[in-house]
């Protein structure tokens, strides 16, 4: 008889990608913005995507997000292939598995950081005293407490990226994909918000995937990839792999 499927141990690779390919057609032409990319994320990594403007990083982020399918390959998210799942299905996981950081923080301007923080669960429908419970703890978490009430344009830059590092945690993601994150910031609170990653990354395990041009970023993780021209290679710090 076949195990229960509780029974079965979680698969290792939390993301897996295997042969993707992603082409936009531009008139008659289709331009190929992914060619053949295989990936493993594991649990608990920290891993970088570096390379130059127009490579293909957004692409590659908007599939891991499952905010777009690839034209073919496989995309395994925790054992589940998600490239043949419905929009509905899509939406749903992506609101319960993955957390979206950016380098523009796309908090909303009306709504005060807690509120923004909250937006998440609202979606998911919880009790309003539960999501304030959660958003309470959420913003503790990040440092951000005391400006709680406090509007977007009221925050500076590293305080609007901490409340939505808070906003991306508050549905417990498997994993965080920040594109990036730091892009908009000095460098002083950049390195402020890559200690506050690798510190969630550290202490709770955190899978963190961030795409980056900034080679300090990228230097702080512990796994650093490549992508040129549509095509990913792991940095080993020996050389490029396949
Ligand atoms: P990066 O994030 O590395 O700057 P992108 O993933 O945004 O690169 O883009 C990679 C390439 O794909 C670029 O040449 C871009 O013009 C092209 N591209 C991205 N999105 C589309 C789209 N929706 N339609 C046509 N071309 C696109």
């Amino acid at each position: 008889m076949d195990p229960s499927p509780q029974s079965k141990p979680p698969p290792s690779d939390l993301l897996r990608l295997d042969d993707v390919r992603k082409s936009y057609a531009v008139g008659p032409v289709a331009t190929e913005v992914l060619r053949d990319v295989r990936l493993r994320v594991d649990r608990g990594d920290l891993l970088s995507i570096m390379g130059p403007s127009g490579c293909g990083k957004s692409t590659l982020m908007n599939l891991l997000g499952l905010l777009d399918r690839p034209n073919s390959g496989s995309y395994l998210l925790d054992g589940v292939e998600v490239t043949t799942l419905d929009d509905d299905e899509r939406s749903t996981l992506r609101n319960r598995r993955i957390g979206f950081v950016f380098q523009s923080f796309q908090l909303l301007p009306r709504l005060t950081a807690a509120e923004n923080v909250g937006l998440p669960l609202v979606y998911r429908g919880l009790p309003e005293r539960e999501i304030r419970r959660r958003v309470d703890d959420g913003l503790e978490r990040l440092g951000m407490a005391a400006f709680a009430e406090r509007k977007p344009s009221e925050l500076s830059g590293g305080q609007q990226q901490r409340v939505a590092i808070a906003r991306a945690l508050i549905g417990g993601p498997a994993v965080l994909l920040a594109d990036e994150p730091t892009g908009a910031l000095d460098q002083e609170t950049s390195g402020e918000i890559m200690r506050l990653l690798i510190q969630l990354n550290v202490d709770e395990g955190l899978t963190i995937v961030i795409v980056t041009h900034d080679p300090q970023v990228d230097q702080q993780c512990r796994r650093r990839t490549r992508i040129r021209e549509g095509v990913l290679r792991e940095d080993t710090g020996a050389g490029l792999v396949p």
